[in-house]
């Protein structure tokens, strides 16, 4: 059952249709690539009017107190780590996620000085395998890049050498999610501390870091979560941990009295200590507005529709994408399937750019893998249909060379760039 009828009973059917209001979108275009930028939320363009005209522009430099600005890292940190299963007090926002990871190995590695080995995720995210190199370079450890698939064995293998584990929940290219609970446990066993990076899960997946017991984890704010582009990314540091943590980036913000301006530098003894500089007001306030969406809506629901809108985009592959050259990469199975389905084919860029010519927006993995990802707050069963019924008419011509159906009008410009 793949017809459009049946897209348009599921979208009935779905009791979050109607957030989709609380975004806007181009018209004509299905987008599928909200795991790499978030749609922007309705109500961001007047938050960032009033942060600018009634804050900046009417109270000048009392904005950091009676607008808040100097806590807001952590107040909006505290309102991602409710969909992160953080208790308050633990997530702090700012910077990029490739400062916080610096930030967060860093500190992960100093938590255990007598281990010589960081072990991460060798599928990861070019970022954190960059970032993991010159942390390891930086404190002398040697750094053992792994599949996820294969940290447990490692673990086993190195034991009492391993500090510091860099995983991820969901591999970025395949959308394969990984236990996080079981490789943190697994971690603690020998003894080392896990950093966990959040990027393709926060918004889209349950996390539960407190009660798993991860002991630092980051994570960006502009995918699932909309944040906007370039949005403070977020830190999580475990209660327990925060006295002993020696945080590399000793900024005066973190310290624990900014404004007494002493010549040393003595850390707050809570989450502020990792607020490191000026927070970056502006992207906070779309940041915070974003993050209003999520307010009356349970992970739970987001993560039953994703998991829905992937297994309809299967069954829609299965009925019309088969014997056209693609192969599926993402697991069928739910458990093991996040909240993207990713499909390879030898033509992949092509096929890309003439779906974005035909309003339909997704990103490649070169060589060969085509991405959608599905925030459930705005894509719908309808938009799955459209997208893989419009995928199949472009495989299906661009195997016949002399076809001289053009292309619908191009309602969209170049395919995106995408993290
Ligand atoms: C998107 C993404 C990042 C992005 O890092 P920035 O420094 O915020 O650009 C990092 N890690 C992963 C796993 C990602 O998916």
């Amino acid at each position: 059952m793949t017809s459009r009828a049946t897209a348009e009973r599921l979208d009935r059917a779905d009791p979050l249709a109607p957030a989709r209001e609380r975004f806007e979108l181009p018209a004509g275009v299905v987008y599928l690539d909200g795991n790499s930028l978030g749609a922007m939320p309705a109500g961001t363009p007047a938050a960032l009017d009033r942060t600018v005209r009634r804050q900046w522009r009417d109270h000048l430099i009392k904005g950091w107190t009676d607008d808040g600005w100097l806590d807001a890292p952590m107040r909006v940190g505290d309102r991602i780590g409710r969909l992160i299963g953080a208790a308050p007090g633990q997530t702090v926002t700012g910077d990029s996620t490739s400062v916080q990871l610096f930030n967060a190995l860093t500190t992960a590695a100093r938590l255990r000085p007598d281990r010589r080995i960081l072990l991460s995720d060798g599928d990861g995210f070019p970022t954190d395998r960059y970032l993991a190199a010159s942390v390891a370079r930086m404190l002398g450890l040697e750094l053992r890049q792994v599949p996820m698939a294969e940290l447990p064995a490692a673990l086993d293998a190195y034991g009492d050498e391993v500090g510091v584990v860099l995983g991820s929940p969901v591999d970025f290219r395949t959308g394969e999610t990984h236990d996080v609970a079981d490789l943190t446990a697994r971690t603690h066993r020998a003894g080392a501390v896990t950093v966990w990076d959040l990027c393709h899960a926060a918004g889209a997946l349950p996390l539960a870091l407190d009660a798993d017991g991860v002991d630092l984890a980051v994570g960006c704010s502009y995918k699932y979560l909309s944040g906007g582009p370039g949005a403070p990314a977020y830190l999580y540091v475990a209660r327990r941990h925060h006295a002993a943590a020696d945080q590399p980036l000793t900024g005066w913000l973190g310290h624990a009295a900014p404004f007494a301006m002493t010549p040393d530098y003595r850390p707050a003894d809570s989450m502020a200590r990792f607020r490191i500089g000026a927070p970056h007001i502006l992207s906070l306030s779309a940041l915070d507005a974003a993050l209003d969406v999520f307010d009356d809506v349970s992970v739970a629901d987001i993560r039953a529709k994703n998991t829905g809108l992937g297994r309809f985009f299967i069954e829609c592959f299965d009925a019309r994408l088969a014997g056209l050259g693609f192969e599926l990469v993402t697991p069928r199975d739910d458990a093991r399937r996040g909240s993207q389905v990713t499909l390879s084919h030898p033509d992949a860029a092509r096929l890309m750019d003439q779906l974005a010519a035909r309003g339909v927006i997704g990103d490649v993995r070169p060589p060969t893998l085509l991405r959608f990802g599905f925030n459930s707050l705005y894509v719908s069963y309808t938009d799955i249909h459209d997208a893989v019924t419009v995928l199949g008419d472009l495989a299906e011509a661009n195997r016949r060379p002399h076809d001289r159906t053009a292309p619908a009008q191009r309602l969209i410009g170049e395919t995106h760039v995408a993290q």
